[in-house]
């Protein structure tokens, strides 16, 4: 199979799928799989720093979740697959990057309901490496962000492969020249950006992030940060902000596993506080990164 991707991949690239390595050109899975015919797949996507993964143990807890939701079980035991994980990123002698895990219900006779007897599911993982350069420029420079009507499902708790609504929210926002789309339910509440969790600084310094329901993923490294934080006595308030509460915060600021806690510095052509990055988010960030390094194996 030769594309326009093969030809741009690093040589020596290696995918974990169905229980095998195999080159990443060539690895595939059956065009029954329910993944890729239904969307019927869960999801992972872990930061690699130094070749360790960051936050593991809340990347599987997320999984195992999101597939309990969806009436399924882990591909294999936790230990097993922290091993093939690690093994997938060794493989591919990733330094700083991403890897990328996913799970379908497995291939099946295509028919909407979950089959009573489960197929086996489709373990896959790719290891992409990140330029860091990228990711600091946008630490020291924040990013900016537009707002769109949030289009999703009512389960955005489930980490689904079912991305639709949030690509074309993320491509209105790559053509109108920014990094993230802020995605706003129907009260007129932001929920979280289309790949990242939302944040403000309000008056009094407090951190502020929505509450964990089914309007937004319950973000690994907003997990991380709101525990980080709370150790470290940072005022942490779990509320619904309006984009117009969020253009006149202190600051503002997104995360994500794969770029941390990122300032945002403008919303929809708006500044927010003096459109640079604030003490407040550096030090989140500053809290983020130290919190995780600590905890890595
Ligand atoms: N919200 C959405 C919709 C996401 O897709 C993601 C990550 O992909 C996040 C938030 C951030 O989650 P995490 O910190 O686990 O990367």
């Amino acid at each position: 199979m030769s594309n326009r991707w093969n030809a741009r991949r690093p040589a020596g690239r290696i995918a974990y799928v169905d229980g095998h390595y195999a080159r990443h050109g060539e690895a595939g899975v059956h065009i029954e799989d329910r993944g890729l015919q239904l969307g019927d797949s869960v999801y992972e996507v872990c930061r690699i720093a130094n070749g360790c993964l960051f936050d593991m143990e809340e990347h599987l807890d997320r999984l195992e979740r999101s597939l309990c939701e969806i009436e399924m079980e882990m591909p294999m035991a936790r230990t097993a697959l922290k091993m093939v994980m690690a093994e997938t990123v060794r493989r591919n002698g990733v330094r700083d990057g991403l890897l990328y895990l996913q799970v379908t219900r497995g291939a099946l006779r295509r028919d909407h309901p979950i089959p009573q007897i489960a197929p086996k599911s489709t373990l896959i993982l790719t290891v992409h490496a990140m330029d860091r350069g990228t990711i600091a420029r946008r630490h020291v420079e924040g990013v900016a962000v537009i707002t769109h009507r949030d289009e999703r499902w009512a389960r955005c708790d489930i980490k689904s492969t079912q991305l639709l609504a949030n690509l074309l929210a993320k491509t209105a926002a790559r053509r109108a020249g920014v990094f993230e789309a802020w995605l706003v339910d129907p009260d007129g509440f932001v929920t979280e950006g289309t790949s990242t969790n939302a944040w403000i600084v309000d008056d009094e310094g407090a951190v502020v992030t929505r509450e964990l329901s089914s309007a937004i993923l319950p973000g690994v490294t907003r997990r991380v940060v709101l525990e980080a934080a709370e150790a470290e006595h940072v005022t942490v308030v779990q509320r619904r902000f309006t984009p117009e509460e969020a253009i006149s915060a202190r600051e503002a600021f997104l995360t994500s596993a794969t770029g941390g806690a990122v300032p945002v510095v403008m919303i929809d052509g708006h500044k927010v506080g003096d459109g640079r990055p604030g003490p407040v988010t550096g030090h989140i960030m500053e809290l983020y990164n130290r919190y995780s390094r600590d905890r890595l194996a």
